[in-house]
């Protein structure tokens, strides 16, 4: 039995899980209270967030207790908590479902975050697309505001913390912390280069720490059952549970918050399993930037992040995408290869003309007109792209393509030699 919704999900069964007064009821901002109150030191936060072992839910996988010890909270100046709920990785919604089902935990964990590095303002950044989420935040603010938990003088304590949203325009680069940071401001969203890093120049050049929605909304139940009870939940290398987004050839797609570490076949189960009646092909575990794991290795892997990187490929995000055996990889390659052309900034060569160039090559090559030099441009432009470009969009608009070229290469060689897919009548 997989044991779900210990977390982040764990009021969605309820009527208006999103209200301040049912978040309340069921133990929301005491935390927060205590926090503001100055019963629990800033110092003991990050220790206990360190001892619960999260790591940022948003795809890297950075300690989340590390990145927070970066701030100096009693330097001069202001700081910025910013949270990023643009979410928009193929495969991924994970973070959409906690803005409309639990947006007080994300209020309360942006809070005691904000508190910790001793900043006077936060910003929540929502995928443009994610309107009826923007309104369910947003409201979650004007709750809490009201309330007195957010503004001046919060519950008399003298602390002051603001939040706000802000919503994208729909792009995906903004997903990108710099160009984050660059579109909040009003600029066009292109990454920065790095360093200097956000902790210190961060928004509006100040010091500034960002987190997933999924990360900063965990931080109230780690506080509350404290960072052994979270840590506890994973695995050695990665403590608590996380939300995977289930998409694909499956019968029963969705949200599952389950404990880190739990085996593949039992998430692809509480899916309902490969639609169809069909086999199951191959999956891309992380989002369309992780590579893809053929079946085979997929069943024998666990859900966290040694195990699926032993297995090949990366938790990222934790977006699962399912194939059944009636998938054409390389028609799958040339949809994620038009994504990444489309939503590369342009700031990079490499990124700018290569994502255009492996989009071209994959069309032509299932428009029938591949050439046998084909297989080695895809995998030499690949090449030139990863690790010669600014930000992550580029390296991982290789990463998926690469993964299938070494496991589905005669797909692609079908394609060449008969001018059809290997699902096609020659
Ligand atoms: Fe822009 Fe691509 Fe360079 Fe990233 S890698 S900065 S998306 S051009």
């Amino acid at each position: 039995m997989v044991v779900q919704n210990e977390n982040c999900f764990r009021l969605n069964h309820l009527e208006n899980s999103w209200d301040i007064d049912v978040y309340i009821a069921n133990g929301g901002y005491e935390v927060w209270k205590k926090v503001v109150a100055g019963e629990i030191e800033p110092n003991e936060i990050i220790e206990e967030v360190k001892t619960s072992n999260i790591r940022g839910r948003g795809g890297a996988g950075f300690p989340t207790g590390l990145k927070w010890s970066f701030m100096n909270r009693f330097a001069p100046g202001q700081k910025y908590i910013v949270c990023n709920s643009d979410e928009g990785e193929p495969g991924t919604f994970k973070d959409r479902d906690i803005l409309r089902y639990n947006p007080h935990a994300l209020v309360e964990g942006m809070a005691i975050a904000a508190y910790v590095i001793g900043a006077s303002a936060g910003y929540n950044y929502i995928r443009g697309e994610f309107w009826e989420p923007y309104k369910r935040f947003d409201n979650a603010i004007n709750q809490a505001r009201e309330a007195g938990l957010l503004g001046k003088n919060i519950l008399g304590t003298g602390w002051d913390f603001d939040l706000y949203t802000h919503l994208g325009a729909g792009a995906y680069i903004c997903g990108e912390e710099t160009a984050l940071i660059e579109s909040i401001e009003g600029k066009k969203g292109q990454p920065r280069f790095k360093p200097p890093f956000p902790a210190s120049y961060g928004l509006y050049g100040k010091p500034t720490t960002i987190n997933n929605t999924e990360t900063l909304a965990s931080i109230p139940m780690i506080l509350a059952k404290g960072g052994e009870w979270f840590n506890d939940l994973g695995v050695e290398n990665a403590g608590g549970t996380k939300c995977y987004s289930v998409s694909g050839h499956v019968n029963a797609p969705g949200n599952f918050e389950v404990r880190m570490g739990t085996p593949f076949k039992d998430l692809l189960e509480l899916a309902g399993g490969i639609w169809k009646g069909r086999e199951f092909k191959a999956v891309i575990p992380g989002g369309a930037s992780t590579a893809i794991i053929p079946a085979e290795k997929a069943m024998a892997m666990n859900m966290d992040y040694d195990s699926i990187a032993k297995a090949g490929s990366f938790l990222g995000a934790g977006s699962v995408i399912i194939m059944d055996d009636q998938t054409d990889i390389v028609k799958v390659m040339q949809n994620l290869s038009h994504f990444y052309w489309d939503e590369s900034c342009g700031q990079c060569t490499p990124c700018r003309e290569g994502t255009g160039w492996l989009y071209r090559v994959l069309t032509r090559i299932v428009e029938g007109k591949g050439r046998p030099e084909d297989i080695a441009a895809l995998k030499d432009v690949s090449g030139k792209i990863m690790g010669n470009v600014i930000c992550g969009l580029g390296d991982a608009a290789t990463i998926a393509l690469t993964s299938a070229l070494d496991h589905y290469e005669h797909e692609f060689q079908h394609y060449i030699e008969h001018g059809c897919s290997i699902f096609d009548r020659t």
